[in-house]
């Protein structure tokens, strides 16, 4: 898209939709740029079916937590929020209103949570999606609990359907993930994965297949396209900032 293109859909439009995700470590078959790849193929395919924009992605997230496997690339949560947020902020000043966020990585949904409330002061209005709870809402019978862990089958499914050719099922493990010997009922600790992952999967990986991904990303696009025609029909009067009662 040149300039003047832009200029012609800013002038008519009020919604973009940005993909994020992280370059971090999936084990040893997936490749580390599983989570923006991935955030980035939905994300352009809903662009295309509910004609909003999509912008690139930000590969780069908050992925600390893996740094011990090699290859993961991290930034900090401040940097990370940051960064977004000015990225929305140029896009408010081509009056862009309503930003939808695909987010490929949930070590990146604190800072995004938070960018999401502060644009709101500022009237634009950020909505922030997730396709593995929206699809284990949608498909909860496709893949069991130890198959929705980080690399496991579904990640992996998703992947052999998106970019078969960068995934080496030959590598593919199962792991049970360690439990940490502190560790108590409502107890939230600052692990990263190597305190209880080897491999970096945690879970079951080997179930993976291209079919199970397709059937995963069908529901999962679909949803996120009904959320975009959603928040594009929606009027920015009814979602900004509310005034003192
Ligand atoms: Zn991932």
């Amino acid at each position: 898209m040149s300039w003047v293109e832009a200029e012609e859909y800013f002038a008519e439009n009020d919604i973009v939709i940005l993909p994020v995700g992280s370059n971090e470590q999936h084990g040893p078959a997936n490749p580390l740029g599983t989570d923006h790849l991935i955030a980035k193929a939905i994300a352009e395919e809903s662009a295309k079916r509910t004609g909003v924009l999509c912008l690139p992605v930000v590969p780069f997230g908050v992925s600390s937590h893996h740094r011990q496997f090699w290859g993961t690339i991290y930034v900090s949560p401040k940097a990370f929020k940051e960064y977004v947020k000015e990225a929305c902020l140029a896009l408010k000043y081509y009056g862009v209103r309503k930003i939808v966020i695909v987010n490929g990585h949930g070590g990146n949904l604190a800072s995004l949570s938070e960018l999401a409330r502060e644009m709101r002061e500022e009237g634009v209005f950020v909505s922030v999606f997730q396709w593995w709870p929206a699809a284990a809402r949608l498909l909860p019978d496709l893949f069991d609990l130890e198959e929705r862990k980080h690399a496991s089958a579904e990640e992996t499914s998703v992947n052999l359907a998106l970019h078969p050719n960068i995934v080496n099922m030959a590598k593919a493990v199962d792991e049970k993930s360690r439990e940490h010997p502190v560790q108590a009922e409502g107890i939230t600790l600052p692990l990263d994965t190597t305190d209880f992952s080897k491999t970096g999967v945690w879970g079951k990986s080997t179930t993976a297949s291209a079919e199970k991904g397709k059937k995963d990303l069908e529901a999962i696009i679909d949803e996120l396209a009904r959320h975009v025609k959603l928040l594009k029909n929606a009027k920015i009067e009814d979602l900004a900032e509310r005034s003192k009662v």
